[in-house]
């Protein structure tokens, strides 16, 4: 089945259309489609959220197929935070029953005149509804009763109370194969853009869906995928990422000769707890509690999200990552690994990117808002202030350069208006080059370089490279821990389009 269906959906009118992608987007996806289209269809000058602002949402090129991570979706979206274009890249379950719909794309545009809207898809077709029931509400409460029991055919991409106040630090919640709200279009604001529309829920449910590889190609492209999941297998990369997650590398990069454990606001790069909240005890936590490692998507053979259980062995959250534990932990001072997933946790629910929100408090404690670890503190700002909207939740979750203006902090931990991740820029000069260079800003999944050592024409051109790079795999859609170079995915291309490539 053709994957070239576009759903337009109006706020201001409740106007949805669909119409037939053009022949110029048929090798497009992902984030080179939302990219490409928020290009040609918003004016530059734009104010992010206005009515004049658009949301565009697609799966990549080869989502709703059997490769393994292949059902990645992108948002693009003008960001409230850099002010510039920007591109959140998302697990879960929506890419997949998107492209089984036929879709390759959603465009948000307007915003709603009469409350909250929810956005339905499924094979009877497309509906704009009102969703007054649904404003004020959660993350997980939401998905529960969104998606609820069918785990099988529905996702939904959500915003929570951070996307409803417009933060800028909001994001969009999207569910993974548990039926939990845990993986999020994170990175510059997405959920304020959502916010901004009016659009409180899309719910995808792709029970009429059908196969998206030509049935004359099916054989080829079983043996493409076959080998690619080898290649992925065997890699001593990913045996690292199945084990302990992203968490993984927090010894590594604690250590002296490599500073990028964010500590204090940026202030140190190395933290003298940081095995209290490192991979290793999460897993031998795990052991006792019943956590494991879980695919953030049907198909995903390297399993990279961890499961994390309190004592009496009840979830507290899934997929916390190293970016997760450096921002909200050893940046603010604050473990051990039960006190950082139930940070965690709230963010999920609240719908924040986490790194922002991280380096916002991080900043906010250097400006004497909290104490430097204090954890309840902390938990209080995320659950009354920022999930309430208070005055200084406002200023917490309008990011990072938000709070140092708010309070006169010279210290800003910002590229393009925003957060830096834990990959450290000053001793990984490599990222420092992409974060100065991307139109993303301080986004390190624009192109990862952590060579140390190196010539500076060395990492410009790395840099240079791995912004390509990851540009085709998030048009791909598949997962950048494949470690899948773009010539790796030329064999599906040709099969699933049959252009050879
Ligand atoms: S490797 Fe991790 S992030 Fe990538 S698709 Fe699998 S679970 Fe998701």
């Amino acid at each position: 089945m053709a994957i070239d269906r576009i759903i337009r959906v109006d706020m201001t009118t409740g106007d949805v259309t669909e119409e037939r992608a053009p022949e110029a987007y048929a090798l497009l996806g992902g984030r080179s489609l939302t990219s490409r289209m928020l290009l040609e269809e918003t004016d530059a000058r734009i104010h992010p959220l206005s009515e004049a602002a658009k949301l565009f949402i697609a799966p990549g090129l080869l989502a709703g197929t059997a490769v393994t991570t292949s059902g990645r979706t992108s948002f693009g979206f003008k960001s409230p935070l850099t002010g510039g274009t920007k591109e959140a890249n998302v697990g879960g379950q929506l890419g997949h029953r998107l492209a089984r719909l036929g879709i390759k794309a959603i465009v948000v545009s307007g915003a709603s005149p009469d409350g909250w809207k929810r956005l339905d898809i499924d094979g009877k077709g497309v509906r704009l509804s009102g969703a007054d029931d649904l404003a004020g509400r959660s993350n997980y409460d939401l998905h529960r009763e969104l998606v609820g029991e069918a785990l099988r055919t529905r996702a939904a991409a959500t915003i929570g109370p951070a996307g409803e106040h417009r933060m800028s630090s909001a994001s969009v919640a999207v569910t993974d194969p548990e039926g939990r709200p845990t993986r999020h279009a994170a990175r510059g604001g997405p959920g304020a853009v959502m916010g901004a529309k009016g659009l409180k829920a899309i719910v995808v449910d792709d029970a009429e869906g059908v196969r998206t590889v030509p049935g004359e190609n099916a054989k080829e492209f079983k043996g493409e995928v076959v080998k690619f999941s080898k290649m992925v297998l065997d890699d001593p990369r990913v045996h690292n990422t199945s084990r302990y997650g992203t968490a993984g590398v927090i010894k590594f990069v604690n250590r002296d000769n490599v500073l990028s454990m964010p500590t204090r606001n940026h202030r140190e790069g190395s933290w003298e707890h940081a095995d209290s909240i490192s991979g290793q005890v999460i897993e031998e936590l795990g052991k006792e509690r019943g956590g494991k490692m879980l695919p953030c998507m049907a198909g995903c053979i390297i399993k990279c999200a961890i499961l994390y259980n309190d004592e009496h062995g009840e979830h507290v959250t899934t997929a916390l990552e190293f970016e997760t534990i450096a921002l909200l932990g050893s940046n603010l001072e604050i473990g051990p690994a039960d006190a950082v997933a139930e940070l965690d946790r709230l963010c999920d629910d609240i719908g924040l990117d986490t790194i922002e929100v991280g380096n916002a408090i991080g900043v906010a404690m250097e400006a004497g808002v909290l104490e430097w670890g204090d954890w309840e503190g902390t938990k209080r700002l995320l659950d009354e202030d920022v999930r309430g909207g208070t005055p200084l939740g406002r200023i917490i979750g309008g990011g990072t350069a938000h709070v140092a203006a708010t309070y006169g902090i010279d210290r800003v931990p910002v590229v393009k208006g925003q957060g830096l991740p834990a990959w450290e820029p000053r001793t990984l000069k490599g990222m420092g080059i992409t974060y100065s260079s991307s139109p993303q800003g301080a986004d390190h999944t624009a192109g990862m370089v952590t060579a140390r050592g190196a010539t500076p024409d060395t990492l410009v051109k790395q840099s240079r490279q791995e912004q390509l790079t990851m540009m085709a795999v998030d048009s791909v859609g598949v997962c950048q821990f494949t470690n899948a170079l773009p010539g790796d995915m030329a064999a599906f291309i040709s099969e699933r389009f049959g252009e050879p490539l």
